[in-house]
């Protein structure tokens, strides 16, 4: 596995990303005048800490907090770096840490699982933290991309860290974790604050504004709707490619496509045969 990261670019005042490898995520930093939040840690302890001594270069500031923006392992493995420090990130994020997956995923990433740690501040809804001149705010919208999103916005710059609940690099990963029918309703309280000159920096990919938005939380909503008017009319999985009109290239939809089936059919939404008459 190749990890590296790439120097701080400046997006605002005291707003920072740079780009992790691998899986090129962007790690956000938002600097005030007493302190500095760190956005998102990287894929492994020893990137965590590589991304600590940058960030505490480029802020010029200490780092005071840290969010998690959820669960995935380029966002979250890097943040046993923290510990010292106040962590955040949504309390979900302590039982994801259990799943069989992760000794696997650390394992190829080249670490023990037990070097990672979770959130030391975990949160439902809503945090503050106080850089000094500027605060941020760390809001739960509700399930999405996985079932513990948290973004973080600052108010006084209108930016947002929007974690993976946007994607601009690839069509946003809806993995088996992720609550389609929800995703939309997320997007719509991050929608909610967004002016015009609002900057949205996304999990992967570069920063977008309000119309890239507001369109990739149209696609995400088809993905759903399409299905459910799919299965209405009787159409298998197998079938659903061929028969749909889908907002994302083939491989996309062909890999949302069971897990969207497994998802409605939990919601008791099953393609049912038309018997023949004869
Ligand atoms: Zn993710």
């Amino acid at each position: 596995m190749q990890f590296s990261l790439a120097p701080f670019e400046l997006l605002r005042p005291g707003i920072w990303r740079a780009v992790a490898q691998p899986a090129g995520v962007n790690i956000g930093l938002v600097a005030g005048s007493t302190g500095a939040l760190l956005i998102d840690t990287g894929s492994s302890p020893d990137q965590g800490a590589e991304l600590r001594q940058a960030a505490e270069a480029t802020a010029g500031v200490p780092l005071v907090a840290v969010l998690v923006t959820h669960s995935h392992f380029d966002h979250y493995y890097g943040l046993a770096a923290f510990d010292d420090l106040p962590t955040y990130g949504h309390e979900s994020l302590i039982a994801a840490l259990d799943a069989d997956q992760v000794t696997e995923e650390a394992a190829e990433l080249g670490f023990a699982r037990d070097r990672l740690r979770p959130p030391n501040r975990p949160m439902a809804l809503a945090r503050m933290v106080d850089l000094g001149d500027r605060h941020v705010e760390l809001v739960h919208f509700g399930r999405g991309h996985t079932a513990g999103d948290v973004v973080a916005i600052v108010p006084d710059a209108q930016l947002i860290f929007t974690g993976d609940l946007l994607e601009q690099s690839a069509p946003p990963a809806m993995g088996p974790d992720c609550h389609l029918k929800e995703w939309p309703a997320a997007l719509d309280g991050i929608l909610g604050l967004v002016k015009e000159d609002t900057l949205l920096v996304p999990g992967h990919g570069d920063p977008v504004d309000r119309v890239f938005a507001f369109t990739q939380r149209a696609e995400i909503s088809a993905v759903y709707g399409q299905v459910e008017y799919l299965i209405g009319q009787g159409v298998k999985a197998e079938d659903a490619f061929a028969a749909g009109d889908w907002p994302f290239d083939h491989d996309t939809i062909a890999a949302v496509l069971p897990i969207a089936y497994a998802q409605l059919a939990a919601e008791g939404k099953v393609p049912r045969t038309q018997l023949r008459l004869l």
